[in-house]
């Protein structure tokens, strides 16, 4: 696991520093947050591919239930390890925070050392992360920075058109043969209008775009 090992999301500030005090002792670097909204800031400005592979989440939250936060990363394709913390320690909240997609469940008041242990245990199962710009020919899905992304077909053939040539500037009207199929080259916008969608996609700042790029003049480039 990284150095930037965990994602702790605990609302009890002298519990969180406890947790963050323990979590160093074990050479796992927390990165914290209090409240749903907080986390969701802090995970938007990182490459998906970047997260911590390890997430605390406490329950009663005051915006609502940590098994939101752990919903929505499931949903992104997280397949990292997610412990929860949490005082509703019932045999049916447990049931319910593991069919939302935690791999392991801690009531408090809980013991450190087993703490510790199940977070030495979840470890040895976290594996790498699989590699971000994967496509998914199956599922006509792409693994970018904000997690998979289902495209359309031409949404899909665009991207496989311009990441098999990573760096190198295509033009619009290579694009339109290849992708499209034109045989004549009509006056469109057909190649920006998608180059835009690609950037809303998968892009984490649609405005200042670091993968999908157009060169003016020239066409458009893919950088990883
Ligand atoms: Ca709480």
């Amino acid at each position: 696991m990284s150095s930037e090992g965990v994602f702790l999301l605990e609302d009890e500030p002298q519990l969180a520093r406890v947790l963050v005090l323990s979590l160093e002792k074990m050479n796992l670097k927390a990165i914290h947050a209090s409240s749903l909204q907080g986390a969701r800031e802090l995970l938007e400005t990182r490459d998906f591919s970047r997260w911590p592979r390890l997430f605390l989440v406490d329950r009663n939250l005051p915006d609502g239930d940590g098994l939101e936060l752990v919903d929505e990363i499931r949903k992104k394709g997280f397949d990292g390890a997610v412990l929860v913390l949490s005082a509703r320690g019932s045999s049916k909240d447990k049931v319910v925070g593991l069919d939302q997609g935690a791999d392991d469940y801690l009531a408090k008041p809980f013991d450190f050392d087993e703490l510790a242990a199940r977070i030495r245990s979840l470890s040895k199962r976290i594996t790498i992360h699989e590699n971000l710009w994967f496509l998914d020919d199956d599922q006509r899905r792409i693994l970018g920075p904000k997690g998979w992304v289902v495209l359309t077909p031409i949404e899909f053939k665009l991207c496989q058109a311009v990441m098999s040539q990573p760096e190198k500037i295509i033009s619009r009207d290579e694009l339109l043969k290849n992708v499209w199929g034109y045989q004549f080259l009509p006056k469109t916008r057909t190649v920006d209008f998608f180059w835009g969608r690609l950037r809303k996609l998968f892009e984490l700042d649609p405005e200042n775009p670091k993968h999908f790029l157009t060169v003016r003049g020239s066409g458009y480039r893919f950088v990883k």
